[in-house]
């Protein structure tokens, strides 16, 4: 099944993809109990918002070898964690504004996962379980930001710069998807889910004997080689084997907001 947030008269709600035109409305979130109701409404690009509202957003550093060498950093030996603030989040559509603080704004295309149930010291196995599904995903970080603060959190933090979606999908197995990053129809980033350093299921248990991962959060699992900048009118487009095309446009942060934005 896919899933999907949209704004209908004027509220937002999560509702199933019935086709690529319609959703039948849910009463809340899957992973909050939520039913489906009988309504079904249209989908139009422009109401789409992120599929998910987490409580907390929790992303892995350096989760391909290929992107750890490439920014000249060792491979983990258990996974680099960090977190970026759900105010970050955005959707499918919407601009991802450009800080004037950072000179060097870059694309982080991810393979992201929402949990469906509270877990806390799982295995990876009762992790993988609790899984409620995919989506793509954007860890957009201001590379100069990162490589002068100590902490991530500024870098990884300005409104905007989780862009998630198009939608969540229940029914795919996140070993071995194809990830592929295209600015202006250029390739940029084109990697496999099968070289994490550390799979899906072992991040998750990692995560959850650290801080309890809560139905509706969302986990970023790393980004393969290839990122490189946004600048301001670059279109940004994140694509995964069965989980469609994540598409947004950076824009300076004077005009954060634009008549197709989505957020
Ligand atoms: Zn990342």
């Amino acid at each position: 099944m896919r899933f999907v947030r949209l704004t209908h008269a004027g509220t937002p709600h999560f509702a199933q993809l019935i086709d690529d035109a319609r959703a039948l409305l849910w009463t809340r979130a899957p992973w909050e109990g939520g039913d489906a109701t009988e309504h079904v409404v249209p989908v139009t690009p422009s109401a789409l918002l992120a599929p998910v509202t987490p409580s907390k957003i929790v992303c892995v550093g350096r989760n391909y070898r290929a992107h750890a060498k490439e920014l000249g950093n060792e491979v983990p030996t258990e996974p680099l964690l960090f977190l970026k603030p759900p105010s970050a989040l955005t959707g499918p559509g919407a601009n991802i504004p450009l800080p004037a603080a950072s000179a060097r704004v870059e694309h982080e295309g991810e393979l992201a996962v929402v949990i469906a149930r509270t877990l806390t010291d799982a295995t990876p196995e009762e992790a993988l379980a609790a899984v409620f599904g995919y989506a793509c995903s954007n860890d957009v970080t201001a590379r100069d930001l990162q490589r002068k603060d100590v902490q991530f959190t500024r870098a990884k933090g300005f409104d905007g710069f989780c862009p998630v979606g198009p939608y969540l999908e229940t029914e795919v197995s996140p070993d071995d998807l194809r990830l592929v990053v295209r600015v202006n129809g250029e390739v940029r980033q084109d990697g496999r889910t099968r070289d994490m350093v550390f799979p899906v299921g072992t991040l998750l248990a990692y995560i959850s004997s650290v801080m309890t991962l809560l139905p509706g959060d969302l986990v970023l699992t790393g980004t393969p080689a290839g990122v490189g900048p946004l600048l301001a009118g670059d279109r940004v487009e994140v694509s995964i084997e069965g989980l469609g095309t994540l598409e947004n446009v950076a824009v300076s942060r004077a005009t954060p907001h634009s008549a197709t934005s989505a957020s």
